[in-house]
């Protein structure tokens, strides 16, 4: 007997923070059965459980400081809207830097940033040491500061969405790996999930470094690269001031900032290929490790705690993928967000849920996010990737 196929209105497939804010977002809105396919037994367990908290409005292009405005907004009251505490941590963030055009270039997006309400502010070495005291400032020519930047925990927002998604009647189906797919001719969906043949009338990939893999199945190529990135935590120590901004040493790239009593610290590789590994590299966190205490030399005293490496899901232009690919209207995309997908997630959740019960994205302008930037050469690269 052949078995039955199941129906729903939105198939969203990933059960990230993606996948979980923009099905929270769909429950606030009456557009039929709405369905998460999360292939692991649990929600948030890809890259989201690897992300380092950073929340922060210090972006340089308009879209993005938007998407940061309209979710910091958000992630200040996720305990009212979700019954989840988002442990959103107003700590700011201070990027350091040693080099005056570095210098010269924070001053004039600073000017954006401000122009787009965002308290930024771009001050002296000695302030900067005020702000995190025990800083080596020798080579450090200037610093910026938001004031409304800060850290809040990932796993939280996953949970607080999650909670809002199942009150509205969502679906959120664990062990549902999406493995076999086609669109129908009238421009809707039909896939196998867990094993069950479905049908939908929309399609969402917030698979996040997977999305390339779950588009291939659709037959739609999404340019998206997984790319591991790591970070190393402390012990807790006693040498962290009371309020320590998440603080970026801007020429090495590395970052570090309070977490649970101890010290986060992470930075890029530049070389890194793509690739799915997420094996921590000793060698690689030791060098981190170094250029982090010569920033901050307390951190030399650390004992390590754990060592983590995740994945970013990188496009060519390190901006997010939002809205339909050209050629499947009602396939949406929510990808490629580098290292800053957990602090836009209840941005993407607004814009996402709004193309599907509106017909466009209401609240936010989310264009410059369009798949189509890359066939017209319209791309305005995220220069501030950490
Ligand atoms: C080391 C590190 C530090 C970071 N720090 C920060 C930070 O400070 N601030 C910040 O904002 N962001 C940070 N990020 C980025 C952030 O983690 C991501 O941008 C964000 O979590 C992406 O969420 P997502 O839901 O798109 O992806 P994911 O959380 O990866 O979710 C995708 C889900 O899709 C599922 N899936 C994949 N394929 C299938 C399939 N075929 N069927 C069903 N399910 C499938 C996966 O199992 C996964 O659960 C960091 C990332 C890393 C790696």
């Amino acid at each position: 007997m052949a078995s039955r196929t199941r129906t729903c209105e939105v198939a969203i497939v990933g059960g990230g923070v993606m996948g979980a804010s923009i099905a929270a977002h769909l429950a606030e809105r009456r557009v039929g059965r709405v369905v998460v396919f999360e292939r692991e037994d649990e929600l948030g367990t890809g890259s989201t459980s690897k992300a380092a908290g950073g929340v922060r409005l210090q972006f340089t292009t308009r879209a993005n400081v938007e998407l940061s405005r309209y979710s910091i907004e958000e992630i200040g009251r996720f305990r009212d809207r979700t019954g989840v505490d988002a442990d959103f941590d107003r700590c700011g963030y201070l990027f350091l830097l040693d080099s005056e055009d570095d210098l010269e270039q924070f001053a004039e997006t600073a000017k954006l940033q401000r122009a787009l309400g965002a308290p930024v502010e771009v001050i002296s070495v000695a302030e900067a040491e005020r702000r995190l005291p025990g800083i080596e400032t020798g080579d450090l020519v200037g610093a910026t500061f938001c004031a409304a930047d800060g850290v809040a925990t990932p796993a939280a927002l996953v949970a607080g969405y999650a909670a809002l998604a199942r009150r509205g009647g969502v679906e959120l189906r664990r062990g549902a790996e999406v493995t076999a797919a086609a669109e129908r001719p009238d421009g809707g969906f039909r896939f196998t999930a867990g094993g069950e043949a479905w049908e939908s009338e929309w399609l969402v990939n917030a698979a996040g470094p997977w999305a390339r893999g779950v588009g291939a199945l659709f037959g739609v190529e999404i340019p998206v690269e997984p790319v591991r990135r790591q970070f190393f935590t402390t012990e807790p120590v006693s040498f962290l001031p009371e309020s320590m901004p998440l603080t970026i040493d801007w020429g090495t790239g590395v970052y570090l900032h309070r977490h649970s009593g101890g010290v986060l610290c992470g930075a890029a590789d530049p070389d890194e290929p793509p690739g799915f590994s997420q094996t921590p590299d000793l060698d690689f966190l030791g060098g981190v490790w170094e250029r982090g205490a010569h920033r901050y030399p307390p951190l030399a005293d650390a004992a390590l705690k754990t060592l983590n490496a995740g994945l970013y899901a990188v496009s060519p232009d390190h901006n997010a993928i939002l809205g339909p690919v050209p050629e499947l209207p009602r396939f949406l995309v929510a990808g490629g967000f580098s290292g800053h997908g957990m602090q836009h997630a209840p941005a993407v959740g607004r814009a996402l849920s709004e193309v599907i019960a509106d017909g466009e994205s209401r609240t936010l302008d989310i264009t410059a996010f369009a798949m189509e930037r890359f066939a017209t050469d319209q791309a305005a690269p995220e220069r501030r990737v950490i």
